[in-house]
């Protein structure tokens, strides 16, 4: 049995219970791990709570001690990235070429750029009118409350917790039930890079229960959430009922990526593939609305599907697998479930369509074309291997329908006109805009989302600051400095 991790040390559930965690490449028990709840969330925020106290080890710690223990964390990872990315495509499914790349190509990069900003979180000094000495401290905010999604474990994981170390914080990390390994490997990575007890504390268990109470629990100052937009509006509401807890949402999206007649199709046939298959769907950026102009349409379209027909499925541990299995069995009916529901609403199947094989969670990446705003796989979150292509005529129409939506996470044109590229950019309502590219992320950079896509930002140089306090210090002064 996996346990609850509490002050550096694993325990059981205080009810005693489990639940199984599976593989989805056949969909075996993995591990039996412990069932967190209400109480055991209780015990974890209590002992955050102590570590936060001003007199504690971590709060007394340079912020510059925080840099090095974060890079001693980077290290370790590195030390055990085979392993690592072997348990998150034991335990998600996602391939393994895709999930070493998120090692050295995400985690790490981003756990050393989240320590470089340790050390530099600074306040000002204010020219307030009178006679007075004004100046701002920047002070982290508290008990964070982090609840992650199944489809990113290890990167948002490290996003989070990294962010809300560096700003001095000490957290609560609830993981989402289907995918809670490589949290508990990364918790026992923190302890050994040397993490006073009770800063990270991390509560396996289900949403209603455990994560609800993260959410409810007046010691926790702030609530972190990736996941689903109904979930996120939960969240907001119960982040309000007992305290006032900050939030930062960061929920799914339904991206529309425009193909211009000008685009390079040598460039864009691939990239709008890559997209929308990359993770076999489950990316909350994913180019879900494909927009194609009338122009090249119809090339387009068979290009398209025959790059899905290419597409390698299959074991996502051999290294030449290119598209593994859906997450769980929940997932894998939901998206069957919009196939038929696109089928019957008269989109027409260009390829795949299909479960492949009885064991395991595998689906054949699918292409639908000649897909109209209102039907249903154009306007919610497939989260599977789903393209839907569109057609459009200008430009001016096409920013219209992409924005026609209640979400606005990411969107993506490609294009060789520098005045198609910068008024798409500026008019489409979206927080990450990519031209000529797509799924391009760097710690460096800010990402969130419009409208109901989410709250907030993580990344970039600001990050910290949703994990801080400003208080503002005046000093009376017998004369103006
Ligand atoms: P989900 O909303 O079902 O669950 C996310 C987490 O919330 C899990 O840990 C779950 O246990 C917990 N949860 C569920 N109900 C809760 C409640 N009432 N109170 C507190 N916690 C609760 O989402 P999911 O299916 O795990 O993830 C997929 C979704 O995440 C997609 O919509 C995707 O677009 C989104 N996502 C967004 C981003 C982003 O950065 N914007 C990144 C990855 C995933």
């Amino acid at each position: 049995m996996l346990g609850i991790f509490i002050n550096n040390e694993w325990v059981g559930a205080k009810s005693g219970k489990t639940f199984d965690t599976y593989n989805p490449h056949d969909g075996s028990v993995i591990a039996k791990v412990a069932e967190g709840d209400k109480a055991d969330i209780a015990a974890a925020v209590a002992a955050a709570k102590a570590a936060f106290h001003r007199n504690s080890e971590w709060r007394l710690l340079d912020a510059s001690a925080r840099s090095r223990l974060l890079n001693k964390f980077a290290d370790l990872i590195e030390r055990d990235q085979d392993y690592l990315s072997s348990l998150e495509t034991y335990n998600n499914g996602m391939v393994c070429s895709f999930s070493k790349f998120m090692i050295h190509g995400m985690i790490l990069p981003s756990i050393r750029y989240l320590a470089s900003l340790a050390d530099k979180i600074q306040g000002d000094t204010i020219p307030m009118d009178g006679d007075v000495f004004t100046y701002t401290l920047k002070q982290p905010v508290g008990v964070c409350g982090l609840i992650l999604p199944w489809n990113g474990p290890m990167a948002m994981f490290v996003s989070k917790v990294c962010t809300a170390l560096a700003a001095g914080c000490t957290v609560v990390v609830k993981p989402a039930e289907q995918t809670p390994l490589t949290a508990l490997a990364m918790a026992a990575l923190l302890a050994e890079a040397g993490i006073p007890k009770g800063v990270v504390n991390v509560v396996p268990g289900y949403g209603e229960t455990a994560g609800a109470a993260l959410t409810l629990h007046p010691d926790v100052a702030k609530i972190s959430f990736t996941g689903s937009v109904e979930v996120g509006k939960i969240i907001q509401q119960a982040a309000g009922a007992n305290n006032l807890k900050r939030v930062t949402l960061e929920l799914g999206g339904k991206s529309p990526l425009v193909i211009m007649d000008d685009a390079d199709l040598n460039l864009a046939v691939p990239l709008a593939a890559q997209g929308v298959f990359s993770h076999q769907g489950q990316v909350c950026v994913a180019a879900s609305r494909l927009f194609v102009q009338a122009g090249i349409y119809d090339k387009f379209v068979q290009a398209a599907a025959q790059y899905a027909k290419s597409r390698k499925l299959g074991d996502p541990y051999d290294p030449t697998t290119e598209q593994g299995p859906q997450v769980d069995e929940v997932m894998l009916k939901k998206v069957l479930g919009y196939i038929e529901q696109g089928k019957k609403e008269g989109a027409k199947l260009m390829a795949g369509g299909k479960r492949v094989g009885t064991t395991g969670f595998y689906i054949e990446p699918t292409v639908f074309a000649d897909v109209k705003d209102d039907m249903t796989i154009a306007k919610e979150e497939i989260f599977g291997p789903v393209q839907s292509i569109l057609k459009f005529d200008t430009l001016e129409e096409v920013i219209d329908r992409a924005n026609n939506t209640n979400f606005g996470l990411a969107a993506g044109i490609c294009t060789t006109n520098l005045n198609n590229a910068l008024q798409f950019s500026k008019h489409v309502e979206a927080g990450i805009v990519w031209v000529n590219t797509y799924l391009a992320f760097g710690a460096q950079a800010p990402f969130g989302g419009f409208k109901d896509s989410g709250l907030g930002r993580e990344s970039g140089l600001k990050c910290v600051e949703a994990y801080m306090e400003v208080k503002t210090v005046t000093v009376a002064l017998p004369k103006k400095l």
